[in-house]
């Protein structure tokens, strides 16, 4: 195995080309927008299990660079009461970091390029054939390319996983919508990189004081419907602005403060996840990231569970044959991504429920936090590059 084709320039994409290249398989990565992702006001986590991948590239720093540590997570009630807490450490001392998406794929693009990755901008996979001999991609813009490998990290939505699993289920709506911002307001004594997460009565929201000033924050309204093509996209800031007020109207939290003194436009986006794929490989053709595994945002683990994927799966082309290569690499990563996916689905569902599961939940969840870190055995894992792989 010598030369991949990565479909897909997200997060998952340009980590699998740098693993790769560590492998010593040479990989061209083809991205269908112009460039790296714009920001839409998302910012996420890479927790420590991402950044433990990253390091076993040599690519933790680079994305380390753009992010700031956040050790905690605290929850509370609209009452404003503390309900618990939870590290984001993992097992050897070092913390989640908070950064924009934006500057997230920035980062990583930057890197792979720096490694001599070629990037294709602008390049939209539309179809893929799969031979015993190699695998041939044809895009958009009519090129056609072949490999001994086509690595699908196109995404939720992504084109290889309807050829790697023609009539497999369409992604899910998660019953909640998105939208998030950097506020200029700076609260009173918070503490950066403490995230705070509200328990809202009619919605989910959380906030971040962040380093440069000033507050980021995000917001799941909840929506069991699931909306039509567009609609979403379609709400004005003002459509925004009005439907946090009233969700949030009441809540002793300084949701509303932030929304007010955040520039617009406000934007905001639904969530599918993909909680199974039936198949992860075909032939020559293999799915990582989001493709594979898509995952709602309150798990906090979409994008380290790429960078997971992207490491494992060239650690696994080092060291075997194919197809025992891409059996081993989904060994080790389908029951893993799975539970995440499920535990971020029941946690997404789980966001506004009515009043009497309000109450019991602000009951129950300091004794349970007290006890038990749900997130502990996700934090725990570590890739060993250095290991040899071993067929599943
Ligand atoms: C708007 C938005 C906001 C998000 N906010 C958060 C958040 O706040 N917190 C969080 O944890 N996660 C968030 N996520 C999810 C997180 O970004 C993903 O889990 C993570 O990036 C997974 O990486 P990926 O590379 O698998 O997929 P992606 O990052 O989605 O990358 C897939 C890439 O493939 C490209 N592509 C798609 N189809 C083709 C094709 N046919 N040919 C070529 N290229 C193609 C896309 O343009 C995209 O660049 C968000 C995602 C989106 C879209």
């Amino acid at each position: 195995m010598t030369r991949a084709i990565v479909v897909g320039g997200g997060v998952a994409g340009p980590v699998a080309a740098m693993a790769l290249q560590r492998a010593g398989i040479e990989a061209t990565v083809h991205e269908a927008h112009a460039g790296p992702a714009g920001d839409v006001g998302a910012w996420l986590g890479v927790q420590v299990n991402g950044l433990d991948a990253l390091r076993a590239i040599d690519a933790e720093r680079a994305v380390a660079e753009v992010g700031f540590p956040t050790p905690v997570i605290e929850f509370r009630s609209w009452t404003g009461k503390v309900l618990g807490a939870l590290p984001t450490s993992g097992p050897g001392g070092d913390v989640g970091l908070s950064m924009r998406r934006s500057d997230l794929y920035r980062a990583i693009h930057a890197e792979a390029l720096r490694r001599g990755v070629t990037v294709r901008y602008g390049s939209r996979l539309v179809d893929a054939r799969s031979t015993d001999s190699a695998v041939t991609a044809v895009f958009a813009d009519g090129t056609v390319e072949s490999a001994d490998l086509l690595v699908g990290a196109d995404g939720v939505r992504s084109a290889v996983r309807a050829l790697v699993d023609p009539g497999g289920a369409a992604p899910r709506f998660v019953p909640v919508l998105n939208t998030a911002g950097y506020s200029e307001h700076v609260l009173p004594g918070a503490e950066v990189g403490r995230l705070t997460m509200v328990f809202g009565r009619r919605s989910f929201a959380g906030y971040l004081a962040a380093p440069s000033g000033g507050t980021w924050w995000f917001a799941n309204p909840p929506l069991t419907r699931e909306p039509s093509a567009g609609e979403v996209a379609a709400t004005s800031d003002a459509e925004w602005r009005a439907r946090l007020h009233d969700l949030h109207r009441g809540d002793r939290s300084p949701v509303l403060s932030l929304v007010e003194a955040t520039p617009g436009p406000l934007r905001g986006w639904t969530t599918y996840d993909v909680p199974t794929a039936r198949r992860w490989s075909a032939g020559r053709m293999v799915l990582i990231g989001d493709a594979a595994h898509a995952t709602s945002p309150a798990a906090g683990q979409g994008s380290s569970l790429a960078v997971e994927d992207a490491v494992v799966l060239a650690r696994c082309l080092r060291d075997l044959p194919l197809p025992t290569a891409l059996q081993a690499y989904e060994g080790l990563r389908r029951q893993r991504a799975e539970r995440v996916v499920a535990q971020g689905f029941r946690t997404s569902s789980a966001k506004s429920p009515p009043a009497v599961g309000r109450v019991v939940r602000d009951l129950l969840m300091p004794v349970v936090l007290r006890r038990r870190d749900p997130q502990a055995w996700v934090r725990a894992h570590s890739v060993d590059w250095d290991a040899p792989a071993v067929p599943a």
